[in-house]
């Protein structure tokens, strides 16, 4: 089984404006399909000859391993990995609230960050507020940013001095140097995504100096 990440896209600004990003991105796929933002070219959707939800059953009864491409061209995973940023069209799309009109979906393994990147570019007169579960904490599609909070003792934290505990201290040191590594992983994708990574640690949110210092340089950053 894949894991989900539960992602949140809050459209704001006129209402006429809000309502034409809402009918622009139904689909097949229902209230948010990413072949309207960002389709999927007709002969890599013809070459699987499986609709997306067949595929995720496929996928998941092969456990994940990835299909063949064909004549050189890529397989519709890999497309979706590249365009999308993650492996298939959302699901369990819903329109949780009105007011503001905020769209809940979850997406396979990752945040589909070039589709919202693609739908601020789209509508530029709507803001549009992503917030990402998994990773990263926030995205701000207008500005390309992700933004991460990390807990001290989880991201392993030097400036605070949070240390694993004594018992175990092995396993707690492995599990915290493989967080690291993710964060890494992380960080070189949206990278690579054109994406600004900005990571704040969680104890620089105790301290109400830091917290002014982050706020000021997000405001440079996000212009607002
Ligand atoms: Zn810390």
């Amino acid at each position: 089984m894949p894991n989900w990440c539960y992602n949140r896209l809050v459209i704001g600004g006129d209402g006429k404006e809000v309502k034409k990003v809402l009918n622009f991105v139904q689909g097949k796929n229902g209230i948010l399909d990413f072949n309207k933002i960002i389709p999927m070219p007709k002969e890599i959707e013809d070459s699987t000859k499986e609709s997306t939800i067949d595929a995720i059953t496929l996928q998941q009864k092969k456990q994940n391993k990835k299909p063949e491409s064909k004549k050189g061209m890529p397989s519709w995973y890999e497309w979706s990995v590249q365009n999308w940023g993650t492996k298939w069209n959302c699901s369990e799309a819903s329109l949780e609230s009105t007011n503001p009109v905020t769209i809940r979906f979850d997406t396979a393994w990752s945040p589909p960050v070039p589709v919202i990147v693609a739908l601020g570019a789209m509508f530029p007169k709507v803001s549009l507020h992503c917030h990402l579960s998994g990773t990263p904490d926030f995205f701000f599609p207008k500005q390309n940013l992700a933004l991460f909070v990390d807990g001290c003792f989880w991201h392993g934290c030097s400036r605070c001095g949070q240390r694993a505990p004594k018992t175990r201290a092995r396993w707690w040191q492995e599990k915290i140097s493989g967080n690291k590594r993710r964060d890494r992983k992380a960080n070189s994708s949206l990278k690579k995504m054109g994406i600004k990574v900005v990571r704040v640690w969680e104890c620089q949110l105790k301290k109400p100096k830091q917290v002014e210092r982050i706020v000021r340089n997000l405001k440079i950053i996000l212009d607002f």
